[in-house]
C-alpha cells in the first residue's frame, strides 16, 4: 500500500526514548547495560501515592473528568504555585494534562499558525523542535555555550526576533544542562518578549529538583501574566511519570482553548492518576524534599565517580543530568551519536548524544538511576581512557 503522510507526522522519534529502546534490546539479549540514558528518577511511587490511587479505585472515580481537570487537582496544584513560587493562579487559569510534554504540544497548538516561529535556546529538550513541526511552527534554535552558562542572553534573543516570531520556549530549570535562570534575567528576557508581542512558554518542570539556591517561576512576574504559559508536571517533582499528570497556568483565554482542544483529543489526564496526584500535591514537602535530596546524593556520586578517574565536572545546579562534552572521556570525534553507540555496544553504557539536544560534542549522563548502577557505568565509560 502506497500510504500518504501529513507534513505534521514526518519527524524523527524522541532520541532518549531511542536509545532506552536500543538499551533494553540489547539487555533482552543477555548483555548487562548500565543504563546513564533515563529521563526520569528509578524510584516507586511514594506509597501515599499510590494509596490515593487505590483509593479512587475504591471510590470509582472511574469515569471521564472535565476537559480542565478535576476541581481538587487544580485547586491543589495552583495552591502549590503560590506556596513554592508565590505564583498566583485562579482555577480558571488552571488546566490539568496528561503529562508536561502533551501540555507543550497543546499549548503550541494554540498559539501557532502555519510558518509561525518558535525560538528554541540550544542545547534543549528534544521533543521541542519535533512539537513545533507538529503545531505547524518553524523552530529558530538558537545556539547557547557553556561559558554562558548555557543560558540565551538578551541580545541573542533580540537579534533572532523576526516578523514571524510568535513564541519563545524557556526551559529553567533545563533539560539537558541543569541551567536555572535567575530572577533579574528571565525579567530581561520577559521584558524584551512583551515588548514584541512573543508568548513565552516557560517549561518548569524540573523547578523542585534545584539544588542550590532559589527558584523563580515565570508565573511570579505580576508585569507579564498576559504573555507567560506555565508547564509543569507530576513527573519529575514526585517521581511520577507513568502516571501521566501535567498542567498548564495561563491566561484564562488561552486555558479556555487548551481545554477546549484537550476535550477534542485525549479528554485530559486519566482520572485515577488525577486523584493520586492530589495526594502527592497535599504532601508534596515531604515527597520531593526527598527525591531532592536522594537525587543529589546521586549526582555527587556521579561527580564523585568521575572525579576519581581523572575527570572533573561542576555538578549540575538542577535537574537530573550531567552535560558534559564528550572529549573529556577520551573521544577522537566530535560526533556524539557515533561516541554514544560505541559505549553503548562495547561499554554497554547508555547516554543520550548532544546531538539530540542541538549540541554536538556533549553528551548526557543521567542520575537518575542508583548509585550503584552510576558507579558501573562511569567505570565501563571511563576503564579506557
Ligand atoms: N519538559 C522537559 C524539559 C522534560 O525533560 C520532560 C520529560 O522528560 C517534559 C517536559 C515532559 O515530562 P512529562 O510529559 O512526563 O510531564
Amino acid at each position: 500500500m502506497n500510504y500518504q503522510f501529513s507534513q505534521t507526522s514526518t519527524i524523527a522519534p524522541s532520541a532518549t526514548l531511542e536509545m532506552n529502546s536500543k538499551a533494553a534490546a540489547l539487555k533482552a539479549s543477555g548483555v548487562t547495560v548500565h543504563n546513564l540514558s533515563v529521563g526520569e528518577a528509578m524510584v516507586p511511587t511514594d506509597p501515599v501515592i499510590i494509596a490515593a490511587a487505590e483509593a479512587a479505585l475504591e471510590a470509582d472515580h472511574t469515569n471521564y473528568t472535565p476537559g480542565s481537570g478535576i476541581t481538587e487537582l487544580r485547586n491543589a496544584w495552583r495552591n502549590w504555585m503560590e506556596t513554592e513560587y508565590h505564583a498566583v493562579y485562579d482555577i480558571s487559569e488552571t488546566t490539568i494534562t496528561a503529562g508536561g510534554k502533551h501540555a507543550i504540544l497543546l499549548l503550541l497548538q494554540t498559539l501557532l499558525n502555519s510558518g509561525d516561529e518558535v525560538i528554541i535556546p540550544a542545547p534543549y529538550w528534544v521533543s521541542y523542535p519535533s512539537m513545533v513541526h507538529v503545531a505547524g511552527g518553524v523552530a529558530n534554535i538558537v545556539p547557547t555555550t557553556n561559558t554562558d552558562d548555557w543560558k540565551l542572553r538578551p541580545e541573542q534573543f533580540r537579534a533572532a526576533i523576526t516578523k514571524q516570531t510568535r513564541v519563545l520556549i524557556l526551559n529553567s530549570a533545563g533539560n539537558p544542562t541543569g541551567t536555572v535562570y535567575r530572577k533579574e534575567e528571565l525579567s530581561e528576557l520577559l521584558e524584551i518578549a512583551a515588548m514584541h508581542n512573543i508568548m513565552v512558554i516557560s517549561d518548569e518542570v524540573y523547578s523542585s529538583l534545584v539544588y542550590d539556591g532559589g527558584y523563580t517561576s515565570c508565573g511570579t512576574f505580576e508585569a507579564y501574566r498576559n504573555i507567560v504559559c506555565v508547564v509543569q508536571s507530576m513527573s519529575k517533582h514526585f517521581a511520577m511519570t507513568g502516571w501521566r499528570v501535567g498542567s498548564v497556568f495561563a491566561p484564562v483565554e488561552i486555558s479556555k482553548r487548551v481545554q477546549t482542544l484537550q476535550g477534542q483529543s485525549t479528554s485530559g489526564a486519566a482520572s485515577i492518576s488525577q486523584y493520586a496526584a492530589v495526594a502527592a500535591l497535599t504532601d508534596a514537602e515531604r515527597i520531593s524534599g526527598s527525591n531532592r535530596s536522594m537525587l543529589r546524593a546521586r549526582r555527587d556520586a556521579m561527580v564523585r565517580a568521575c572525579g576519581e578517574y581523572g575527570i572533573t565536572m561542576a555538578p549540575a545546579a538542577s535537574g537530573l543530568y550531567q552535560f558534559v562534552p564528550i572529549s573529556m572521556f577520551g573521544a577522537t570525534t566530535e560526533l556524539s551519536v557515533i561516541w554514544c553507540t560505541e559505549m553503548l555496544e562495547q561499554g554497554h553504557v547508555a547516554c543520550v548524544p548532544g546531538a539530540a539536544f542541538g549540541t554536538e560534542g556533549y553528551v548526557r549522563l543521567s542520575f537518575g538511576g542508583s548509585i550503584e548502577n552510576i558507579q558501573q557505568a562511569v567505570y565501563q565509560l571511563c576503564k579506557n581512557i
